[in-house]
């Protein structure tokens, strides 16, 4: 299998690209059945991943975003599935990580969550796999329309509503659930960590085109929850965090589909080169143009992953964000697209490793960001605009 992101490598992304051939593998099955890749978590779980994002100091590998970015795309080079439900943990802690004392003090969070969040972060490195449940049927990614509220209870809160696509939906240790107060006039938006258990019920809804084993389910929460669960200790957060860091938000997922088109060359050469079709030079020259946009989009995604390590949030940071996700989604849609007419009908069949590639692969430009709205926030930045004065979520 060849390395999805060939420099910069870590010792992280060694780790991934050893597990990958064993994702693959297993990812028809998962793929056909719908069943969440247990085995491919264990592995995960087994050699420290989890922890990923987490600071060494709590016991994980101390990550930074451009490492985060290797792993995720040698990850989704096996399977893009793993590779996003480990995105959405990934997300979770590295938020967590990144929210160092001088940004909790500008969003004004409370004394004791630094303790709760190197609770989380060290319960991350141990093992526990958290889910993001953001999304609400009807909403979609629109956070500032979301209808799941809180209300205050004597001691924490009682959080009611329903959520859509969520990925790893009862698998989870706990889910990062958006809502906003039940009384509530404005539509400020909170973040709490919601631990699996009694008030959480998962409704099992996923039967979709592609990335059919992230179980993305829907989830309905009537739930009691202590006042700690209120990540920040502080209401609103998630509208301002979702602009201050769009890398977790927006660029997280380019890295997984520059992975999943990666794999699209590598089983379409396998089968082109068993059906001895490799010699055609219409075929070879669709090969070609189709390496040459994965290496772009990997190119584009490597230096978007690099710019938020150095300087996170700078604005020229965030355009190579949004530009990320745009080339990676429309890439991995393009070649997998292209690849699946060189390869002909044969790898159409379901059960060939590029009929569920190309499905994985369409998704891309439909998870938020979505294709049209990166393009839109780009535009408005090249024309000279302000991108981020529109409400994007
Ligand atoms: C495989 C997969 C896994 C997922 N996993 C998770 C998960 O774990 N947790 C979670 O919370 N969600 C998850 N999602 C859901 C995802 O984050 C989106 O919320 C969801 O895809 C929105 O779908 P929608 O049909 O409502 O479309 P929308 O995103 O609402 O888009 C519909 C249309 O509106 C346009 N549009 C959307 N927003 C704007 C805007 N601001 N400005 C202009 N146009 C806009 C889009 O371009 C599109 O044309 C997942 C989705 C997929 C496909």
């Amino acid at each position: 299998m060849p390395r999805a992101f060939p420099e910069p490598a870590c010792a992280a992304a060694d780790l991934a690209r050893g597990l990958a051939p064993g994702f693959a593998e297993r990812a028809q099955e998962h793929d056909a059945s719908g069943s969440f890749p247990a085995e491919d978590f264990r592995e995960l779980r087994g050699c420290g991943l989890l922890g990923l994002m987490v600071p060494e100091e709590l016991g994980g590998l101390g990550a930074s975003f451009a490492d985060y970015a290797a792993v995720a795309g040698e990850m989704a080079a096996g399977s893009g599935s793993t590779a996003l439900i480990f995105n959405m943990h990934a997300s979770i802690t590295g938020a967590l990580a990144a929210a160092g004392h001088d940004l909790l003090a500008d969003l004004g969070a409370a004394d004791g969550f630094g303790a709760e969040r190197d609770r989380l972060l060290a319960g991350a490195a141990a093992g526990s796999l958290y889910a993001v449940a953001m999304s609400e049927r009807g909403a979609g990614s629109r956070l500032s329309h979301t209808r799941t509220s809180f209300a205050r209870t004597a001691d924490g809160y009682r959080i009611t509503g329903a959520k859509a696509f969520v990925s790893g939906a009862g698998h989870a240790d706990a889910y990062l659930v958006t809502a906003r107060e039940d009384a509530g006039a404005e539509p400020a938006v909170s973040y709490f960590l919601v631990p699996h258990g009694p008030g959480v019920r998962v409704e099992p809804t996923w039967d979709s085109l592609g990335m059919r084993a992230t179980g993305s389910h829907d989830v309905h929460f009537d739930v009691r929850v202590p006042a700690s669960a209120l990540l920040g200790g502080v209401e609103g957060v998630v509208l301002p965090l979702a602009q201050m860091m769009p890398q977790w938000l927006v660029a997280s997922y380019a890295a997984v589909y520059a992975g999943v088109a990666r794999a699209a060359v590598q089983a379409a050469s396998t089968h082109l080169a068993e059906r001895g079709l490799h010699e055609l030079p219409a075929v070879r020259a669709r090969v070609g143009r189709a390496e040459a946009a994965v290496a772009a989009a990997e190119a584009v995604v490597r230096e978007a992953a690099r710019r938020v390590s150095a300087e996170p949030g700078a604005p020229g940071t965030n355009r190579w964000v949004w530009r990320a996700k745009l080339v990676a989604g429309d890439t991995a849609a393009e070649v997998s697209s292209s690849l699946l007419e060189a390869a002909g009908a044969g790898a159409g069949r379901r059960g060939h490793p590029l009929e569920r590639i190309f499905r994985d692969a369409r998704c891309g430009a439909l998870q938020p960001a979505t294709s049209d709205v990166c393009a839109d926030w780009l535009g408005v930045a090249v024309l000279d605009g302000d991108p981020d004065a529109e409400a994007r979520w």
